[in-house]
């Protein structure tokens, strides 16, 4: 069944009025309210007017075009850079009832050309293409004939070659504005850099657009980051502690990819291996599992995850340093996107640093481009090493202030206890000064604690004044130490790879006693694991918690995967855990109730009530 009439060859009726945009909300995608942001963009492009919505991971943006796309008469083109990102979200949109389609190299011949019929005859609402498809000769000139209301552009992040995912199919979308003077332009990124977004509105619109940016903030995250030890282990620990939840682990390399999911796989979790040196039909089944089997841990390279929408995700864990503050963000992002608690851990070490250092170096971009990434790398590592409230750290380097310590992230649960270290630095510079700044962690780490290595010996560095000059701490609390020095900007870590550490003009200042250094006590204890709320811990109020709502919940998830495999979409796309969780609290028992349920519009309540309800209606009469 489809919700909304085809245009037919009639004169455009104008834009449907404001109250029917919650009509529309409710009975379309099944939603009470708005999200911060939403309804500001929605207003905007439903008036027809350009709008830039830079708007975080799992904010809801793709709404913010389908409903204004569902409110205008015509059609509305929306450019995607991922298959599976387009597929998903047609699978969604069908599933709700409205008329969608797209055009694409995974379907055939037959396929791509009856969505095209539906698109030209104004049967389906919104039409989803890659920018190649789009910005086709023949494809231009076609859309040029059809009562085109409006472009959206989703992840347009990509136009940047400042961004981190520039994507040259994205530079022919430029032309865009130009082409079609009288369709409304719509561009959606998660990415905050400035840089960025200031790249995109020139890009795209010239300069000249209205831009909504919100709500870096996801409270529900709970954040931590540890120094790595034993990095496996840790990950297994972590991994353990949630164990049956989805998450995803992100590794630097394929190979250390590979070698964390097997680890984790000998530990019984469902854990799978995704990167980009994977042929696109293993990847694409890869990700099918993901979405629709429960409890898989996807162990990955930056190549996964770039606007999947699966709301249950419950952790994210990163085992190596992301290459920016922009990068980490994006990717912790797709951690708890229902909204119900999450976590979000990375371990790192100074080695992480050195390369992430090294790949900037070693790259091809201009310096200005390095200079940038420098920058952002360095907040990064200096947002690893903070003793402050990291959801404060997060969002104030998204430009936004947070309200009040987050009181859940590993900082504010056990406060690192922090001191001056401006001594304890004097005497690492000195070591590093003592011995021609040509020496890396390790060995002066050996000088300090006055190691009779044969190293040392070779280096005669035993005879010199600072050999043993640190011997009252461990060799963990001078690598802590110098570690975030390095953070600090006390210290340089050398660009030729072999990791020779340097004293900066801070340093030197330092030396000469101007200035003062704080470091983290952490040093003189053993590693911590990351700490973050205890998992599984259940949201705050609500939610099922008796042994007959957990039971009824449980059959209400096999109806659920049952219907998701019938139908060949996500468990998600047929109801969201809250709609699960909210089905199996209330207990609807008629179509009218079971229609107010968030998450649940005209469309599903057609298709799925019937089952539902009888899947409750069996618990109502047996178990309570
Ligand atoms: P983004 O593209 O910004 O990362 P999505 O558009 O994929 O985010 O949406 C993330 C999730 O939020 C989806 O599961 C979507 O159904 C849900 N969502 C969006 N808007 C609302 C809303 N107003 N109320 C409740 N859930 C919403
Ligand atoms: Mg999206």
């Amino acid at each position: 069944m489809t919700l909304f009439e085809p245009a037919t060859g009639r004169p455009q009726a104008p834009p449907r009025a404001q109250a029917e945009k919650y009509q529309l909300l409710r009975r379309a995608f099944g939603f009470d309210g708005f999200r911060p942001g939403q309804e500001q963009v929605v207003d905007c492009l439903a008036a027809g007017r350009d709008a830039l919505a830079v708007m975080p991971t799992g904010a809801g943006k793709s709404l913010c075009f389908q409903l204004p796309a569902l409110m205008r008469d015509g059609l509305t083109v929306v450019v995607s850079p991922l298959l599976a990102l387009m597929q998903n979200q047609v699978a969604a949109l069908r599933m709700a009832g409205i008329a969608a389609g797209s055009v694409n190299s995974a379907q055939s011949r037959e396929e791509n050309v009856a969505a095209w019929r539906d698109a030209a005859a104004g049967r389906a609402k919104l039409l989803y293409l890659s920018p190649e498809r789009l910005m086709n000769a023949r494809m231009l000139a076609a859309l040029a004939k059809l009562p085109l209301a409006m472009v959206a552009i989703d992840e347009a992040h990509c136009i940047s070659q400042w961004g981190p995912s520039f994507r040259p199919e994205y530079e022919a979308l430029t032309e865009l504005r130009a082409r079609f003077p009288h369709a409304t332009l719509a561009a959606f990124t998660a990415s905050a850099d400035p840089s960025t977004r200031d790249d995109i509105a020139q890009r795209l619109f010239g300069g000249k657009v209205a831009s909504f940016v919100t709500g870096f903030d996801r409270p529900n995250i709970a954040l931590a980051v540890a120094t790595k030890a034993d990095g496996f282990r840790q990950l297994a620990a972590f991994v353990e502690a949630r164990r049956g939840q989805c998450g995803i682990v992100y590794a630097l390399s394929r190979h250390r990819s590979e070698e964390a999911a097997a680890m984790l796989a000998a530990r019984d979790h469902k854990a799978l291996a995704y990167h980009a040196g994977m042929e696109a039909d293993q990847r694409k089944a890869l990700l099918d599992r993901f979405l629709t089997e429960p409890g898989i841990v996807m162990v990955a390279t930056i190549a996964f995850g770039m606007g999947i929408d699966k709301p249950d995700v419950r952790y994210v864990a990163h085992i190596d340093l992301p290459a920016t503050m922009e990068a980490y963000y994006q990717e912790l992002g797709r951690a708890g996107r229902d909204g119900q608690p999450a976590d979000a851990a990375m371990f790192y070490g100074l080695n992480d640093i050195r390369m992430r250092r090294r790949f900037i170096d070693e790259s091809q971009a201009s310096d200005e481009r390095k200079h940038i990434d420098r920058r952002r790398l360095d907040a990064l590592v200096g947002y690893c090493e903070a003793s402050t409230c990291r959801r404060r750290i997060l969002l104030a380097y998204f430009g936004e202030r947070a309200e009040g310590d987050c009181g859940h992230c590993d900082n504010c649960l056990t406060p690192p206890q922090v001191v001056d270290g401006s001594e304890l630095a004097r005497r690492v510079l000195e070591a590093v000064l003592a011995t021609g700044q040509r020496f890396g962690t390790g060995h002066i780490v050996d000088v300090l604690t006055g190691s009779e290595s044969e190293r040392i010996a070779r280096w005669r560095h035993q005879r010199l004044p600072v050999h043993g000059s640190g011997r009252d701490l461990k060799p963990a609390a001078w690598r802590s130490a110098i570690r975030q020095l390095v953070a600090a900007g006390v210290l340089d870590i050398d660009i030729g790879g072999y990791g020779a550490l340097r004293a900066t003009e801070r340093g030197h200042r330092l030396l000469s006693g101007e200035g003062e250094v704080r470091l983290r006590l952490e040093t003189l204890r053993p590693e911590r694991p990351p700490r973050g709320r205890p998992a599984g811990q259940q949201p705050a109020g609500g939610g099922p918690s008796t042994p007959d709502e957990m039971a009824l919940l449980q059959a209400l998830k096999e109806l659920r995967l049952a219907l998701a495999r019938e139908n060949g979409v996500p468990a998600y796309v047929v109801f969201h855990d809250t709609t699960l969780a909210a089905l199996a609290t209330d207990r609807p028992a008629t179509r009218e109730a079971f229609a107010r349920i968030h998450g649940i519009g005209a469309a599903k309540t057609e298709r799925f009530a019937e089952a539902f309800l009888a899947c409750i209606a069996r618990f109502r009469g047996g178990a309570s």
